[in-house]
């Protein structure tokens, strides 16, 4: 039997995405550039897409544009940011998302901008007080902070920080990659200047994803080539990947409550179940178990270390997916679990949850981890083995 509880890594596509895309990869093959018939027939879809994105988070087609996944949109958003506003300061936290921390990293080391981290408190809520600290000291301010922590799920106050970054005429960046169609978010409501997001986090296809951009900001491209994008993103379009895109988002902002309250339910019913599983010592990480202050289906959980093997890899053997920190990195520690209080003999994992999952498969993941308990006790130094293998 294979499980799959590691849709904070990336979701299967929904079949009525698949039904969407695929005359996109037979028939309607044109490209959108094209003046002839075939190319007239997929710009429209571009366009329609584009519609489509922006009427779901309340923004304006013009503020939508197609890139070729979340990391590529956070590029884009923060060093086209820090060009056009000659931005010398950048405020973010050390739990971002490596292609938020490593951009701001680059353009540090190109000179001109110092970062500051805020403060997080022990669980990895920023503190907002310190943010208005730092932003009261410093003018001309690019605000980095996430709306969803794709490890530990914790849920940033975006409207409480956007309304900061009102107040002190400071640019407000937030990476939406895990909260996009889960969590309601009108852009007409909240003072975001820009956000990036990836369809294959809810159940679209990978290599898709956009960035908004506020229409009172010009910020230049990163990609030059045909003028694609108005200009913004070179390259012919993904018009599969789009159309697939702005499906999943209709399909996932259509079914968003009922989804919520599957999942929430499944991870309830995973800390219920843990509880009772027979192995001590089990923990939470960040705002994880909070219901009100993390996303829904994410569940980061310390375990005690088995004396042999690593959790995760155990699971692994046995055709249960999980993983071990954020699957988008691909060696090191994990930066996220280092941010919080320190817990060295512990194993992280990471269960994240979608529609597709049942309380089945939750029954099967909780008699797995205690079989493997049973067969490794917990290990006894204070020594962490696997730390430093888990983040993948
Ligand atoms: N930001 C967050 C919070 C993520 O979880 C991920 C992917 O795991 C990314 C950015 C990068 O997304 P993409 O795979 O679309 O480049």
């Amino acid at each position: 039997m294979e499980i799959y509880c590691d849709n904070a890594a990336t979701t299967p596509l929904d079949p009525e995405v698949i039904e969407t895309i695929l005359p996109f990869l037979i028939q309607n093959f044109g490209n959108p550039s094209s003046t002839h018939w075939a190319g007239r027939r997929v710009k429209e879809v571009v366009n329609q897409a584009r519609k489509s994105v922006a009427k779901l988070l309340n923004a304006s087609p013009d503020e939508i544009f197609f890139t070729s996944g979340a990391t590529e949109a956070i590029n884009l958003a923060i060093s086209g940011a820090i060009a056009a506003y000659d931005i010398d300061h950048v405020i973010t936290s050390r739990i971002e998302h490596k292609a938020v921390l490593q951009t701001i990293l680059q353009q540090e080391k190109k000179g001109g901008i110092k970062t500051s981290f805020v403060k997080l408190d022990e669980r990895g809520n920023a503190d907002l007080h310190d943010l208005e600290n730092l932003l009261r000291a410093n003018p001309r301010t690019l605000i980095c902070l996430m709306h969803g922590n794709n490890e530990i799920g914790n849920l940033t106050y975006v409207r409480a920080v956007s309304s900061l970054a009102r107040d002190f005429d400071a640019i407000f960046f937030t990476d939406t990659t895990q909260t996009i169609g889960k969590q309601q978010l009108d852009l007409g409501e909240t003072h975001i200047d820009l956000l990036a997001g990836s369809a294959h986090k809810f159940h679209g296809p990978k290599g898709a994803g956009f960035i908004y951009i506020n229409k009172k900001h010009t910020i230049p491209a990163q990609i030059f080539g045909g003028g694609q994008e108005h200009g913004q993103r070179g390259g012919t379009e993904h018009v599969s990947g789009i159309a697939g895109l702005a499906k999943a988002l209709e399909v996932a902002c259509r079914d968003m409550a009922v989804n919520h309250e599957k999942v929430s339910a499944l991870k309830q019913y995973l800390i219920r179940k843990l509880a009772i599983c027979g192995v001590d010592g089990i923990g939470y990480n960040g705002e994880s178990s909070s219901p009100e202050r993390s996303l829904a289906n994410i569940l980061s959980v310390s375990f005690p270390c088995p004396a042999t093997g690593s959790l995760v890899k155990s699971l692994d053997q046995l055709g249960i997916a999980v993983s071990g920190g954020s699957a988008c990195s691909s060696q090191g520690s994990s930066h996220v679990i280092s941010a919080l209080p320190h817990q060295p003999d512990k194993e992280h994992v990471r269960f994240s949850f979608s529609k597709f999952n049942t309380f089945d498969e939750v029954d099967h993941i909780v008699q797995a981890i205690a079989g493997i308990y049973r067969a490794n006790p917990v290990q006894k130094t204070n020594q962490s083995r696997f730390h430093f293998e888990l983040t993948h």
